[in-house]
């Protein structure tokens, strides 16, 4: 970023509204960071540009572990631009790119897995995109109809349009109809990028939490109570098999209040012994907020001063 635009960001528009950000924190999301541009990550956060965010966040904002807020019983507690740092899912640069910089700037930060993948490898969505990636079919029948998959482009477009089909499936639907997209792909799922014990171990011996996400990352609202219960559940108690502590966040897949999940699992969550649930409904965090569905935010842009902007902007915005 360049010299003035910073100055003029932080020295005089961040200050001159700053008394609207005061008493409440901006909890972001982070999935993935990593160079690998592969057909479907396009998404993902690159590298330096996660490195230079964090600079910033470290320089401007007043950066806080997810513990210290849910501490705080007063508005007072939070300064100006108080954040918190999440990341959902578990992948591999969990522990290979995102604790190192974290760790290197002294910055805390909060990790939501889903166990499924330590097991696995991957996800549901991974096992799409390898089935994919990897096909050498021209095209395959999804529900009747023919989709073409014999370049990038197609490929993209099926993967989206997968996503879209599988992400509200019950758990047991998804699974069959991976199965037959495997094999009408005549493929195998075998891009294991996930986190092992070892390194979710050592993620938390560098300081930082470890949250559930459940264990195969289904909506929780289209399942039926008992299979939440046994999802929330499982993660809990294998991640603290593996960290030798108590799991006491949550992150809901997904996450959006009243879509993906409601009332119903924040008490599931309460009975099974946590101490919040994490959405992805934008607001901010106040120490009176529903503690079972804490708002977060992911500002997108890849430039970082335009993700700056939009930080002290959102800290200072009003959700009604
Ligand atoms: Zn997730």
């Amino acid at each position: 970023m360049s010299q003035n635009l910073e100055r003029w960001l932080f020295g005089v528009f961040s200050k001159a509204v700053s008394h609207k950000s005061l008493g409440r924190a901006t909890i972001l999301t982070f999935h993935r960071v990593s160079d690998n541009n592969s057909l479907f990550g396009q998404e993902e956060v690159g590298i330096l540009e996660f490195r230079d965010k964090m600079r910033l966040l470290k320089k401007h904002f007043n950066v806080v572990s997810i513990d210290e807020l849910l501490n705080a019983r007063v508005n007072d507690e939070l300064k100006p631009y108080t954040i918190a740092l999440t990341v959902d899912d578990g992948y591999e640069d969990c522990y290979s790119v995102i604790t190192p910089i974290l760790d290197e700037l002294k910055l805390p930060g909060a990790f939501f897995i889903t166990t499924e993948g330590i097991e696995q490898g991957g996800l549901w969505n991974d096992k799409i995109a390898n089935a994919l990636l990897l096909t050498e079919q021209q095209s395959i029948h999804i529900d009747g109809e023919e989709i073409f998959i014999g370049d990038d482009a197609s490929k993209l477009i099926a993967f989206e349009k997968i996503l879209v089909k599988c992400k509200y499936k019950k758990l047991h639907e998804r699974s069959q109809f991976i199965a037959l997209l495997n094999e009408q792909c005549k493929t195998e799922f075998t891009d294991y990028d996930f986190l092992t014990e070892d390194k979710i171990r050592a993620i938390a011996n560098a300081g930082m939490i470890i949250g559930a996400h459940t264990h195969s990352h289904p909506i929780l609202a289209v399942e039926d109570e008992q299979v939440c219960i046994t999802e929330i559940k499982k993660s809990k108690e294998i991640l603290e098999n593996i960290t030798d502590s108590s799991i006491k966040h949550f992150a809901y897949p997904n996450g959006m209040v009243g879509r993906d999940f409601n009332g119903k699992h924040e008490s599931m969550l309460k009975k099974l012994g946590f101490e919040s649930g994490f959405s992805t409904t934008w607001g901010h965090f106040s120490p009176d907020s529903n503690r079972f569905a804490i708002p977060r935010f992911t500002p997108w842009d890849k430039n970082v001063y335009r993700f700056a902007f939009r930080l002290v902007r959102h800290s200072c915005k009003k959700y009604g």
